[in-house]
């Protein structure tokens, strides 16, 4: 069984201004749906083919040659589902409890949360991801070069913003803490972190 485009749970023109409809062509019809393609090549006719997208992804981290190519397709493709997942119509605002007083221990306030999260998003050098993770139990923020997301490093992924300029050069050019910060406060899916955490805290 191939691996398959993600649908947006979203409508294309739903989250404008900060993704317009025309971005989401581009970063999800051709990004997204070209690591689609190259991941089910490169695992074709290997024993990986069967396995499901973490396996792969766990499999194929950190080594060279083709593993590599498998790694920077899968991973992207599962990074790219989470971010979709990430982001809702309408989002932002204040999270639901328990998920504040989580956010508010970690880092004082919701806002002081913003702040940190959008600083280190830029502060990522080069394409990458800023994610919100629980490790041991406490919420942080991380962020990964390229591919990479905390499958292979360190805590559960509980929230990311893309942060390789496809994701938002046609709206905002080179502005990424822009971007970072009207995704945080407009569109941040609360729903989908507060229902990670239930699951890792288990
Ligand atoms: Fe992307």
């Amino acid at each position: 069984m191939a691996f398959e485009l993600m649908p947006l749970p979203f409508a294309k023109d739903s989250l404008g201004p900060t993704i317009s409809a025309r971005t989401l062509e581009h970063h999800h019809g051709k990004h997204h749906a070209t690591y689609v393609t190259k991941l089910n090549e490169f695992v074709a006719g290997t024993p990986l083919e069967k396995q499901d997208l973490e396996s792969i992804i766990k499999a194929t981290a950190n080594k060279s040659g083709k593993e590599r190519k498998i790694f920077n397709n899968a991973a992207q493709v599962w990074n790219h589902d989470f971010f979709w997942n990430s982001l809702a119509p309408n989002g932002g605002s204040t999270p639901p409890e328990p998920l504040k007083k989580r956010i508010e221990a970690a880092f004082d306030s919701v806002d002081n949360f913003r702040d940190k999260f959008v600083e280190a998003a830029v502060g990522q050098f080069g394409s990458g991801w800023a994610w919100l993770v629980a490790k041991d139990g406490k919420l942080e923020i991380a962020t990964t070069h390229d591919a990479d997301s905390p499958l292979i490093t360190e805590g559960h992924a509980l929230w990311t913003v893309d942060v390789w300029e496809h994701a938002y050069y046609l709206d905002h050019q080179q502005n990424r803490a822009g971007f970072v910060k009207a995704v945080v406060e407009k569109l941040a899916n609360w729903q989908f972190v507060g229902k990670r955490l239930d699951e890792v805290d288990r």
